[in-house]
């Protein structure tokens, strides 16, 4: 039996996903730029795919361009807008707990010259809209904000800074990652003030290496892929046709579920919560306010990979942080407050409405028996 709770790192593939991809593999396998009737169909099944995803995202489908997955939505986000808005307008206000490829991107700009101010929560790890507001100025081109912490499970004030943001500087264009909180928790791209907002394909039961931006309308973008028509100019290539299929699949099966599966998974989370803190040693970092669906935690004494291997060879999965980093630190931990020894420290449990009390159970009793095995081997 395997007990997996990084669904925050990547989930398992919904069935709807891979009978819609298999489909798309197996019988309708055109290109959808192909004029005749099976590129059609291809082409219907891309389009079908992006009303899915519009209707999950309640947005209009030909705001949607699909990508490879968020690190390519964040870029095309980032480095597009700031080709178009940023000629003159030099300056780019971020969270400082972005995730790596929104870090990355902003790296990228600020080796073309542009000022980027990263903003960091209060010393409670709660961000204040006003710290937003007074470092956007006439001069900034772009504010970003992720939607929720990928480490944490942190849900950012994104509608209320960016509300703030259009009311004092509307020329100023907004951009989300949502990533995290796409089909997990309420949104849209409007009540957000969102001009620019990242969704990925493989953190909702679909495929991974497919992901989607969403533009407002009027929103001008220079695109980082050229040479083809494809996604209206924006992202040139022949589109993933089975990898949207999947993608749209899994967001019209997961839209009709939000709310049960947020019940699931805050259950799930509530009793890790009340069994983890009855094993000496352990420390819930997220906040309780922070999405049901990722619970970071700190076990005392002992070094993430250490106790990640030892729940690994059980049979029980899960993160020693943000799992693009490798066991490689962001910062971003510290960023909210944490200690850098409980940050050597830290694990990311990360849920799916799969998952089980028999799973969470599971998991205690690997922490409590790694806390007795390893604490006195050291
Ligand atoms: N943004 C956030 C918040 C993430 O959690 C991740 C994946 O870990 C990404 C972006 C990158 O997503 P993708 O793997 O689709 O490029």
């Amino acid at each position: 039996m395997s007990v997996y709770l990084d669904n925050a790192a990547t989930t398992k593939p919904c069935k709807a996903c891979t009978d819609a991809m298999l489909a798309a593999m197996t019988e309708n396998y055109g290109n959808p730029s192909s004029l005749h009737t099976m590129g059609l169909d291809a082409e219907r099944t891309v389009d079908t795919a992006r009303k899915q995803i519009a209707a999950a995202l309640h947005c209009d489908a030909s705001a949607l361009t699909f990508t490879s997955g968020a690190t390519e939505s964040n870029h095309l986000a980032l480095r597009g807008a700031a080709a178009v808005y940023g000629k003159r307008k030099r300056r780019i206000v971020a969270s400082a707990v972005e995730h790596a490829c929104v870090r990355g991107a902003l790296a990228l700009l600020e080796e073309e010259g542009f000022e980027v101010i990263r903003i960091s929560p209060r010393e409670n790890g709660v961000f204040d809209p006003a710290d937003f507001l007074a470092a956007v100025d006439d001069n900034t081109c772009l504010v970003t904000m992720m939607l929720v912490n990928n480490e944490t499970g942190a849900i950012l004030p994104v509608g209320e800074v960016f509300s703030a943001v259009k009311r004092d500087h509307p020329q100023v264009i907004t951009h989300t990652d949502a990533v995290q909180g796409f089909l997990k928790i309420p949104f849209t791209p409007e009540k957000l003030c969102a001009d620019l907002l990242t969704v990925s394909g493989h953190k909702v039961h679909a495929c991974k290496g497919v992901g989607a931006l969403y533009h407002k309308k009027g929103i001008r973008l220079k695109p980082l892929l050229t040479g083809g028509e494809q996604e209206g100019g924006l992202r040139a290539g022949t589109e993933s046709v089975p990898l949207i299929a999947g993608f749209g699949a899994a967001a019209a099966s997961l839209s009709a579920t939000v709310s049960a599966r947020t019940e699931t998974v805050r259950a799930l989370r509530t009793a890790a919560i009340e069994q983890l803190s009855a094993v000496g040693g352990v420390t819930i970092q997220s906040p309780e306010d922070g999405s049901p669906y990722i619970l970071s935690i700190s076990v005392k004494g002992l070094r993430s990979e250490t106790v990640l291997h030892f729940l690994a060879e059980r049979g029980i999965f899960v993160s020693s942080g943000s799992a693009c980093s490798k066991g490689k630190q962001s910062g971003v931990l510290q960023e909210f407050g944490i200690r850098q020894n409980a940050a050597d420290s830290t694990l990311r449990l990360s849920f799916c409405a799969e998952n089980t009390a028999a799973d969470i159970a599971a998991l205690a009793a690997g922490i409590r028996d790694a806390q007795a095995r390893l604490v006195h081997k050291r």
